[in-house]
């Protein structure tokens, strides 16, 4: 069959859907298959979503998006991590970086890749405080200074980006220049009966199309993939908020704009605040269980001191499809998990889900289907998302009981798997070999992300981190590499322009 009459569909114009679609369209280039974005005229999009991780900026410049451009169409800022308030028993702060100054200073042989990490341990200081992205969190930075009006990065880390969701769609939708865009609801299926393969999708006014894979994005309403043979694996067990209330707050005009998401706990769970360039991007995530949504409407003005307008209520129900792939469909986005939005892990899946896809041309995704490609597939990413919610969960291991829910999160609510690692590594250190990596070094949840947030909720102790410098030449050699990277971070932190200064410039504003 010829490349050009294979036909990709994708079922679904949010954000999960236009990301597939332009990581297709470069995947298969001008001679791969048709690809296509069928979206309903009358199902909005979630309206939310506003926080990514760094993997989405690598497919940014991989798709040849120029970030100037996409803060000033967007309305994005920069983000450099998340701060968490109120987690822990002695309501202190943290923050929760996403570079990796382990990264730029490879471990002598035999000692753990996370070598800086355990010697800010090892003296009893902050994991987070080795890290560039604090010290720009911290002084509202940005991750560039500037000379003679260019823009100069001052380190090779990638950061990740808030952004509001409605213009990013229309900005990915202007650039899928050669995906066709159909607007039209997808009603039914007509199956292979020998295959159970999908031929054909229904849709509104008796219209037919033809399809020889299908991308389901539509989101919670998993319109494809839940006709076929996939099931629904709940983590309610462990993740049991239920319910998010966004609103939207003005910017202080006195104020910066912070270069991070701010996660402040809650009485019955916890509250995202998202700068973009124009508002704040609000919620509160919470257990129905344990409170009313009247209650946690005032229990969030309480804190603000301040009435909000709740936009609406939306129910979540943290869990992923027992097969994000079967026969030749694939789920992608919301239709395929959902956790709760800490620590940014959806759109993250969507990417890693996509780029594990991209091994296989894809002109050759049906044929794929047809050798049982999904299997492992499947396995890789069931197990990706199991990991976040795995990492989520420990999230609330702070030891909080003042408020009913706190007291069952910290009774009862860390799953078995994370109690015995927090054992472990109060004794041992943690290091990669603890961590089951994703196949080709994908973007994954290793001990760079375990770290900072184990150490910010107190539950990291000296003496493990000791015994990773049984050598004296290994500390020596890890005080040189920790005090050099520290001195270029304070001096980079230093020469950085101010976060909300550039993003006046991208805007043509200075
Ligand atoms: C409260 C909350 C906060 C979140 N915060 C974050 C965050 O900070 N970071 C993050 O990474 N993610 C976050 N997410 C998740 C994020 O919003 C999604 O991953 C992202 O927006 C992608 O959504 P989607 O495209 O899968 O689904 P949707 O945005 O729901 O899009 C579904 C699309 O499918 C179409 N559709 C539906 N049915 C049909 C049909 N039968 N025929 C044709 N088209 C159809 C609709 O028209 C729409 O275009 C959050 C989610 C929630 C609920």
């Amino acid at each position: 069959m010829d490349a050009k009459q294979n036909h990709i569909a994708i079922v679904g114009g949010g954000t999960a859907g236009w990301l597939a679609a332009l990581m297709l369209q470069k995947a298969a280039g001008p001679t791969g298959p048709r690809i296509s974005v069928i979206e309903s005229p009358n199902i909005p999009t979630v309206g939310v979503g506003e926080g990514s991780t760094s993997v989405f900026r690598q497919v940014l410049l991989d798709l040849g998006i120029d970030e100037t451009d996409f803060i000033r169409e967007t309305g994005a800022t920069l983000k450099f991590g998340i701060k968490h308030a109120g987690w822990r028993k002695d309501g202190k702060d943290y923050f929760g970086p996403i570079d990796d100054p382990n990264a730029l200073s490879p471990a002598p042989a035999g000692i753990p890749s996370n070598w800086l990490h355990h010697l800010q341990l090892a003296a009893g200081k902050k994991v987070a405080d080795s890290h560039l992205f604090t010290g720009l969190m911290r002084a509202s930075k940005s991750a560039y200074t500037q000379k003679d009006g260019r823009l100069i990065p001052l380190s090779p880390y990638h950061h990740a980006y808030h952004f509001d969701q409605a213009r990013l769609g229309r900005y990915l939708t202007s650039r899928a220049s050669d995906v066709d865009h159909i607007l039209t609801e997808v009603e039914g299926l007509r199956r292979d009966p020998q295959t159970g393969h999908i031929c054909a999708l229904h849709c509104t006014e008796g219209q037919e199309i033809a399809v020889d894979f299908v991308v389901d994005c539509t989101g919670f309403r998993r319109a494809v993939i839940g006709q076929l043979d996939s099931t629904w694996v709940s983590y309610a067990d462990m993740l049991p908020l239920n319910k998010a209330m966004p609103f939207w707050l003005e910017h202080d005009p006195k104020g910066d704009i912070a270069p991070y998401t701010l996660a402040q706990a809650m009485g019955s769970g916890w509250m995202w605040g998202i700068p973009v360039q124009d508002r704040m991007g609000c919620g509160y995530v919470f257990s129905d269980a344990h409170i009313d949504p009247d209650t946690a409407k005032r229990e969030v003005e309480a804190k603000l001191r301040r009435p909000i307008e709740v936009r609406r209520i939306i129910d979540i129900s943290p869990g992923r499809l027992s097969r994000a792939w079967v026969g030749n469909c694939l789920a992608v986005g919301l239709a395929q998990s959902f956790l709760e939005p800490l620590e940014a892990t959806s759109i993250h899946g969507t990417l890693v889900q996509m780029l594990l896809l991209l091994r296989n041309s894809p002109d050759g995704l049906a044929e794929g289907a047809a050798r049982d490609l999904n299997d492992s597939y499947n396995r890789t990413v069931a197990r990706q998302v199991d990991d976040f919610a795995q990492f989520i969960n420990l999230h609330y291991a702070g030891g909080r009981t003042d408020t009913p829910f706190w007291r069952d999160m910290t009774t009862n609510g860390i799953s078995a798997s994370q109690r015995d690692r927090i054992v472990e590594w109060q004794n041992q250190p943690i290091t990669r070999a603890d961590f089951d990596t994703l196949p080709g070094g994908l973007p994954h949840v290793e001990e760079q992300l375990y770290t900072p947030v184990l150490d910010g909720l107190d539950l990291l102790k000296k003496a493990p981190s000791k015994k990773v410098f049984a050598t004296t030449l290994a500390k020596s050699d890890a005080r040189k590499s920790l005090a050099g990277l520290k001195a270029e971070f304070a001096s980079a932190a230093r020469k950085a322009i101010p976060h909300t200064a550039y993003l006046q410039s991208c805007r043509g504003g200075g």
